[in-house]
């Protein structure tokens, strides 16, 4: 594994980590059994994970279990909450708001529902990709039944104000709805505190399993109604039918609960290597950083690079580092990011972005590495253009 390129595509997804390994396995051989089984032992130890799981997650937002529901991703959460909401709500209004920087997998379903008639406001960012609280409170209309707006941008990493986009919600009885897919175990995070109504999670972002994911449905103040996705054996109190996976789902608990444990400690590493990267691939000119230079998730940093071709920027760079300019699930190659554009780039450097997405397993030795690398590199391309 020596030869091969520093891993630094940590939005795209993460690796296993060992003690989540560890924590998975007997439920695949030993304690296989169905959760909803509840005649024997075999069941009954399954659903006591599952329980002892869900109490984790839980807590690691503030909720509580019977507000926890196991889907297969942050993409299945989306879908669940914004569709289940637009069905159970369709007496009520047919408006729904988000953000143009959102994942697809929230923009597709939104997209969806205009063409079954839902009206969408799709609002802009600030050029440093936070959402303009004003804005948003102008959007609400008596007849909005659902806010989503991400917690971390999966490319720029910025945060938005959660507890403030909370709170307007709240106050105008709208339901909020969050993509916490990049978020948890990174940044704290509180239901309560923040008035969120909604929220999707994903393991594989936090060294968890890929192929597990929570949605977070408030029961109590006020309790979201939500028309199921998925029909059949009716698990998770009817609104998501489907086997549970305990190995994934024990999985997900042991990924969330280690990040939580560490997060502190490992936030400022992260700042750290993060400003280590900057300072030196600022030394250029012509390198221009992409949202918020705090307000954003500690191992993100995104830069666009002037002079050069986007193409032949990361083709130049993957020897030594895996890397992406935008999201790896819309990785058409050729389209310009919309995230990046919607902060007012121009389409050109828009294109010649780089994310660099840092995680546990980086170290300081490799991000100096990794700067040295992309300096020469960037700088090589440069003279090139300059001699045609
Ligand atoms: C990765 C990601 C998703 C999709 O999650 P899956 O679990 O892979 O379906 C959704 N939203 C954001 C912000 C993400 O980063």
């Amino acid at each position: 594994m020596n030869n091969r390129p520093i891993y630094l595509d940590c939005h795209s997804t993460t690796p296993v980590d060992e003690r989540v390994l560890t924590a998975m396995l007997p439920f695949f051989t030993q304690h296989f059994g169905n959760p909803s089984s509840i005649n024997h032992v075999y069941g009954w130890e399954a659903e006591a994970a599952v329980k002892q799981a869900r109490t984790t997650l839980a807590g690691a937002i503030n909720a509580s279990i019977e507000e926890i529901v196991f889907t297969s991703g942050a993409t299945e959460a989306n879908n669940l909450a914004i569709k289940g909401v637009a069905e159970a709500y369709f007496s009520k209004g047919q408006h729904i708001i988000t953000v143009e920087t959102e994942h697809s997998a929230v923009i597709d379903p939104c997209k969806y529902l205009r063409s079954l008639g839902f009206e969408v406001t799709v609002l802009p960012v600030q050029k440093d990709g936070l959402l303009d609280l004003n804005q948003l409170e102008k959007a609400l209309r008596p007849e909005t039944i659902l806010v989503s707006v991400m917690a971390a941008n999966n490319e720029i990493g910025v945060l938005q104000p959660l507890a403030e986009i909370g709170a307007l919600c709240r106050a105008r009885e709208v339901l909020f709805h969050t993509d916490a897919a990049q978020a948890i175990g990174k940044i704290p995070l509180d239901v309560e505190a923040m008035k969120i109504d909604l929220l999707s999670m994903t393991a594989h972002k936090v060294y968890g399993p890929k192929g597990i994911g929570v949605l977070y449905v408030r029961r109590r103040h006020p309790r979201v109604q939500m028309s199921p996705q998925l029909h059949g054996g009716g698990q998770e109190r009817g609104m998501r039918s489907g086997t549970l996976y305990p190995p994934q789902i024990v999985g997900f608990a042991k990924a969330v609960e280690i990040a939580l444990a560490e997060l502190d400690a490992e936030s400022q590493r992260l700042i750290q290597l993060r400003q280590q990267l900057w300072q030196q691939l600022s030394q250029l000119d012509g390198i221009y950083l992409n949202g918020h230079p705090t307000l954003r998730l500690p191992g993100n940093l995104n830069i666009s690079v002037e002079g050069v071709d986007g193409a032949a920027l990361l083709l130049g760079l993957q020897p030594v580092m895996a890397v992406s300019s935008g999201a790896a699930c819309s990785s058409q190659a050729t389209a310009p990011s919309r995230v990046l554009t919607a902060l007012g780039h121009s389409e050109k450097l828009a294109y010649a972005s780089v994310r660099f997405g840092m995680g546990r397993f980086n170290s300081a030795a490799e991000i100096e590495r990794v700067g040295e690398y992309a300096i020469a590199t960037i700088s090589s391309l440069r003279r090139q253009t300059s001699l045609v």
